[in-house]
């Protein structure tokens, strides 16, 4: 999640490996690489089919094949300028595209949180940088609306060019042309999609339950005995919504990966669950989104004028379901933890540390007092 940093130069290509080369680390922790694809998973035998026809048996076997970039199959997708962004060897033919080739304008299709990303390093090149989306607004999974409309203000301000509501159609002339459902297009020296991803699934055999991503219960453990599953390329819980759904984002993975780990070493450990949410920090802006956007509700609007900082709550039958913060980083923990303690159903109260540490945030003392006030009201929340 570091390949854009590297691509524009802020960190040396290892520092995208912030815990160290996997030779490195099979040294540390004394394991065993081979380097090769899996091509399914036996279930019923217990072991792996590998690219070269071999099979390899386990007695327990994590699945952790994450997810690849998502690129519609559409007229010219294919073309020598388009590219997207997943893995560092993507990030290497970018890198190696901006350095060898005049790139003066590009088009990034997808306003997520990696499309931003690249359009923050090909600012800081020069680069004239358009910005598509179907959807209505910036960060439509996770931004509310005047929120998002702030961004976009700002993104402009800066000169970047934004085209949403635009549904793509064909990208034509090898990425140099990208033409909307409209009819309009734009001319640019290469395009960039990111439109989201898909999990990398194909491995387990018809025996593992896969939805969009392979499911797991709260230890990891997927339908079959012995086959574990963690990060990108799983389904657990959101809490917010009781339901299983792939929540694609490092922190995820992360506790994910420690909680099959404990259990396949015999260590009982659960974990719950995550929310929605996204922390990203761009051109100067930090952004924060917390819970699903698309939940509807009473939305709080409240300003520091003097930081220039927005929060945003929205609440539905007296519950959180989404908040969204710009340029307010420091309160992101404390926020974070209080909403996933609300969805989890813990119903733990905001403690005085966290309170005061609100305060020296910054967070407007209505916002936190509406917080606490729904802390106390725990049967309410129940119901
Ligand atoms: C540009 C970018 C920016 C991001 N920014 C953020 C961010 O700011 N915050 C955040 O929380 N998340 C961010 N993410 C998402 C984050 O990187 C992922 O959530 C995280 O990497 C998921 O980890 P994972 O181990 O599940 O999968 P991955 O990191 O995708 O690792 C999967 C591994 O499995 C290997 N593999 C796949 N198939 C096979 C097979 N058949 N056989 C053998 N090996 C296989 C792959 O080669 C890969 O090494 C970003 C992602 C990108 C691309």
């Amino acid at each position: 999640m570091l390949t854009t940093y590297y691509i524009c130069g802020k960190l040396q290509r290892e520092a995208t490996l912030p815990f160290g080369a996997i030779k490195e680390l099979s040294q540390k922790y004394n394991f065993h690489i081979i380097t090769t694809s899996v091509q399914k998973v036996l279930s019923e035998e217990k072991a792996v089919l590998l690219q070269d026809g071999k099979t390899k048996y386990y007695d327990q076997i994590l699945i952790s094949t994450g997810a690849r970039a998502f690129v519609p199959p559409i007229p010219g997708h294919e073309g020598e300028r388009v590219f997207s962004m997943r893995t560092i060897e993507d990030a290497d033919y970018v890198r190696k595209i901006l350095e060898g080739r005049e790139i003066k304008r590009a088009v990034v299709v997808g306003a997520s949180m990696v499309g931003i990303k690249l359009v923050e390093l090909l600012y800081a090149r020069g680069i004239h940088c358009t910005l598509v989306d179907m959807a209505p607004y910036i960060f439509p999974l996770a931004a509310v609306p005047c929120v998002a409309a702030e961004i976009e203000r700002r993104l402009t301000g800066m000169g970047v060019a934004l085209a949403f509501s635009k549904a793509l159609k064909a990208i034509e002339e090898d990425g140099q042309r990208v033409v909307f459902a409209d009819g309009e297009s734009i001319s640019c020296d290469m395009v960039l999609m990111c439109i989201g991803t898909r999990a990398n699934t194909e491995i387990a055999d018809e025996n593992i339950t896969v939805n969009r991503g392979i499911v797991v219960d709260k230890r990891m453990r997927t339908n079959m005995q012995d086959i574990y599953c963690a990060g990108d390329c799983s389904e657990g819980c959101n809490l917010q919504t009781g339901d299983n759904q792939i929540i694609g984002i490092w922190d995820n993975a992360a506790r994910q990966g420690e909680t099959a780990g404990a259990n396949m070493a015999g260590v009982v450990k659960e974990y719950e669950g995550n929310m929605l949410h996204n922390i990203t920090h761009f051109m100067g802006m930090d952004f924060i989104g917390f819970g699903d956007v698309k939940s509807e509700g009473e939305e709080f609007l409240y300003e520091n004028k003097e930081k220039g900082e927005t929060f945003v709550i929205r609440v539905k039958g007296n519950k959180p379901v989404c908040m969204n913060f710009l340029d307010s980083y420091g309160a992101s923990g404390v926020l974070k933890a209080y909403m996933i303690n609300k969805f989890g159903g813990a119903g733990r109260q905001m403690d005085s540390v966290s309170k005061v540490r609100l305060l020296n945030e910054g967070i407007p003392e209505k916002l936190i007092n509406f917080l606490e006030s729904n802390s106390e009201e725990e049967d309410e929340w129940e119901k």
